[in-house]
């Protein structure tokens, strides 16, 4: 679907800019619907910003946070 793709693109875009980062901040892992299948170019925990491999945005689409990161806020979860 060459129209996916476009939007797919326009996301990455987007991510890049930190007012929208911000915002991303808000959306927890817990809402993975909201972000299936679109995967941010760097970490989106406030104050990491740490780029997320190409490997990792595959194998977790939607991922949004690097692995240390990601550890972190599943810790936080469970308790
Ligand atoms: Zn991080």
């Amino acid at each position: 679907m060459p129209d996916d793709f476009d939007r797919a693109q326009q996301t990455e875009q987007m991510f890049r800019d930190d007012a929208l980062r911000d915002q991303a901040l808000r959306f927890q892992p817990g809402d993975p619907t909201r972000w299936q299948g679109l995967s941010a170019l760097r970490c989106l925990y406030d104050g990491c910003g740490e780029p997320i491999p190409e490997q990792r945005r595959k194998a977790l689409p939607g991922v949004k946070f690097c692995v240390e990161c990601q550890q972190r806020l599943e810790k936080k979860g469970m308790r």
